[in-house]
Parts: C-alpha cells; structure tokens; sequence
C-alpha cells in the first residue's frame, strides 16, 4: 500500500525533500501537510487537479471549499483580464466601485449585513467582528464552541481540536489552547460551549455573561454538523437576553450551504456574520457586517466640521475601532467574487442536486459493503463519517468515528485519482458533473472492494 502511494507521487516526494530545506515541514501553512507526504499539484482545470508526476485527480478539496466554480472558469479569468486592463495594476488606495458594489449584493444575500466591511482572509474578518463586539458591548471575554474553527489567532484557537482527555466534562468542556506559544490567558478569557446542547450553554451563559461580549458559532460545525433548529434559535434568544452580540462564522458555510449562507436556511439573523472563502472566487479575502449601528463602531466620519483641517486625522482616535488594511477591499478580487456570484445565480440548484446524488450514491455504496458511514452536510458541502451513530451532532461524535478507517480509504483514493486531503471535508463545484460523479463512485467501488 505505502509502496504503491511512494511509487506513483515519486515527484511529490522529492519535491517536499527539497521544500522541507526551505520551509518547516515544507509547507507554508501547517494544513497541507500530511503523511506519508504531501503530493504537489502543479496544473488544474475545471473539476481537475493535476500532481507533478502527471497524475489527474477529481477534486473535491477545491482549496478547502474556497473553489466554487472549479479551477480556471472562464468568467473568473475574465473579470480578471477585464478588472486589470480597464483600471491597472488593481490598486488605488481609495475607495472604488467595486466595493460598493459587492456591498450591495452581500446585503440582498445576507440581510442581516446592512454595511460591511472587507479584510484579506477569514482570519482577520473574525478578528475584526470580535473586535467590534467587545467595542459595542464594552465586555472583554467571547465564548465559542467544542470543535469550531475561526482562523489561527489567539482568541479562538481554543477547544478546536482538543483530545478527549484535555477537553474536559461534556457539558462544561475546558478552553483547551491549540498552539505553542499562545497567551494563557485565554483559557479563561475564551469560554467554551458545548455545540447543540442550549441546556448547557444557558447555564454557563447565565454564570458569565457579564464577562462575554461576543457568541461566535459555525452554525454549521466544519461546515457540516448542522446546529439544529431549536439550537440556534435559542442560542439567538440567549444572546439577546444576556446582551451578548451573537457571530455567524459563514467563511465556510456562507455560499455553500445556501446561496445566503446558513442564516437562509435556518431564517435567524445574527447581529454580525464573517464571510471569505468563495466570495473571493479563489482569491484571499474576508467580509465582516452587520447591524448598521454596530458596524458604525468603525466609522471615521464623525467629525462634525469637514473643513476644520485643523483637526489631526487622530485626535479622535479612541472613539473609532481602528480597522485598516493596504489590501482590503482589493478591485481585482472583488471583480472576480461578483463574477462568481453571477455564476452562482444560477446554478447554485444544479451544485446542490449533483452534490444530493452524490452522497446517496456513496451511502448505498457503503451500505453495499456493510460498513456504517454517514454522509453529512447540506448544499454543496459535505463530508463522510464512519461511524455506528445514527446522527453526528458535535465534535465528540465526530471524534468517536473511525478516522483510521478513513485515512486508509483516504490514501487508496487518491491512488484512484480522487482527492481530498485526507479526513477533510467533499466540496463540489459547477465544473463537477454526472461524469465526475460516476468516476468517483467507481473509484470508491475498487477502494472498498480492496479493505
Ligand atoms: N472561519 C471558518 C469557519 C473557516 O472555515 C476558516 C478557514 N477554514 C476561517 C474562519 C479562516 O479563514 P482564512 O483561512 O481565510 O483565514
């Protein structure tokens, strides 16, 4: 087996040896490392991935969802060509019509978005809606949830992947640290929920919610472990009552899960959402809004005499949440989100029913081979759990299943020309179709065939 994946990604291998002189573990983010080794890819093309050894994959990691439109659309590379040609080297340092524009066609999607605000990554959309909620609530502490991520700072790299034996009791779970050299103050300044559990959450709420500012949440855990109903309304309901700002994190389910992201599907408005991944249609960015009277937080505009120069730019700076950045905004990348947008206007419906048949025929396919797996998800996201469990409703349910199981079935895949990293998530892609959809069943058959 490991003869097999060393023999076919020869190239790969050689390629990390050499990476790994220049750059810890040879990667330049810790998540696209894993063993045996890496493989590189070099060349992609609509629902295609191609190694440096010449192997041809399906791809269903599409650069962690971000990909909606598969590699290489047209309509991308327009916008693109088109954004450069028309306005240079896609940098003014003003503000531009892109941004109004995209502001426009983020709050027709999201409502609850009245004025936004863009940054370069998820990362640092999270950041800043954190940011604005201690500033509007005037409380230091947030509370997040088991087994949520928001992005690699300090604040809410607690609890993300704690093991079982650090994480604490079930119902009042440890603020577990995820990274070497992190503040120890985070493990109380960052309290964590136990996801799906309103009970629990209400109690430690009603204990500390005058230390919290902020609830942030995925509603959809990873994307795919739905928040049940009742959950997220209650959670909206407590948040209130407590005065507490609640946070959609939609970088991963905003676009994927509906076309408005998860606060369409469960019709709940939070008071801020945090957006990035396939906004950007394959570029960095992040999207932060909200309520209009909270967003205004970082309004510069207050000034009541425009004239009076006399005023220096800081004087008033304590009163402003300080929000900037060389990039954001950026008219190249936000051309090619509404590209993607216009795109996705009309075949969002046909991604999701591809995705549907997809995961119904990877159930069967197991149930053929009487192994318990779950396919879990909605819209065009999902991802596949070994597990006896009739329904995956947080992390540890997610920990309780069979990820050697996984990792092995992952590996034999991609001998098979389909790829994921291994345990991450399936997203589709306009580029995907009935034929791709076939060809990784097939290839699933001969993996399931051989454990
Ligand atoms: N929030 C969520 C829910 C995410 O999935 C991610 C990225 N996986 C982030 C935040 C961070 O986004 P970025 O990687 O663009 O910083």
């Amino acid at each position: 087996e490991g003869y097999r994946y060393r023999e076919r990604t020869l190239k790969s291998q050689s390629f990390m040896n050499e990476a790994s002189e220049y750059m810890p573990g040879g990667v330049t983010a810790n998540i696209k490392y894993f063993t045996p080794h890496p493989i590189v890819m070099n060349k992609a093309k609509g629902a295609y991935v191609y190694d440096v050894d010449g192997n041809e994959y399906v791809d269903y990691l599409l650069s962690y969802g971000a990909l909606k439109l598969g590699h290489g659309h047209e309509a991308i590379t327009k916008a693109i060509g088109d954004q450069l040609e028309e306005q240079g080297t896609c940098l003014f340092g003003t503000p531009h019509h892109y941004e109004v524009e995209m502001a426009k066609q983020i709050k027709q999607l999201y409502p609850s978005m009245e004025n936004i605000r863009y940054t370069n990554s998820g990362t640092e959309a999270t950041l800043l809606a954190l940011r604005l909620a201690r500033a509007y609530t005037g409380k230091e502490g947030i509370a997040k949830f088991e087994g949520h991520y928001h992005g690699g700072f300090d604040e809410v790299l607690v609890s993300v992947n704690p093991s079982l034996e650090q994480a604490g009791p079930e119902q009042e779970p440890n603020s577990v640290l995820e990274s070497k050299g992190m503040s120890e103050r985070h493990k109380n300044t960052t309290i964590t929920l136990p996801f799906n559990d309103l009970a629990s959450c209400e109690e430690i709420l009603r204990k500390k919610h005058q230390e919290i500012g902020a609830v942030i949440i995925e509603p959809l855990q990873g994307g795919f472990i739905r928040a049940s109903q009742s959950f997220i309304e209650g959670m909206r309901q407590l948040t209130k009552e407590f005065g507490i700002l609640f946070i959609f994190d939609e970088v991963k389910t905003g676009f994927r899960v509906a076309l408005g992201g998860a606060q369409e599907l469960y019709e709940v408005q939070p008071d801020l959402t945090t957006l990035g991944k396939v906004i950007g249609g394959g570029f960095p960015v992040g999207i932060v809004g909200g309520r209009k009277e909270i967003m205004n937080i970082t309004s510069p505009s207050h000034s009541a005499d425009v004239f009076d120069i006399s005023q220096s730019q800081t004087s008033n700076a304590s009163d402003v949440l300080f929000h900037s950045g060389t990039y954001n905004g950026h008219p190249t990348i936000l051309a090619c989100g509404l590209a993607t947008l216009e795109v996705l206007k009309k075949e969002t419906a046909d991604v999701c029913n591809l995705t549907s048949e997809l995961k119904t025929e990877l159930e069967h396919l197991f149930k053929q081979y009487s192994i318990p797996m779950l396919a879990v998800g909605e819209g065009s996201i999902f991802n596949i759990v070994i597990t006896d469990k009739k329904n995956i409703s947080h992390y540890r349910d997610l920990q309780a299943s069979d990820f050697k199981l996984r990792k092995k079935m992952d590996l034999r895949l991609l001998l098979e020309g389909i790829y994921t990293k291994p345990l991450n998530r399936y997203s589709v892609s306009t580029a995907h179709t009935a034929v791709e959809v076939e060809k990784t069943i097939e290839a699933f058959r001969r993996v399931l065939n051989d454990l």
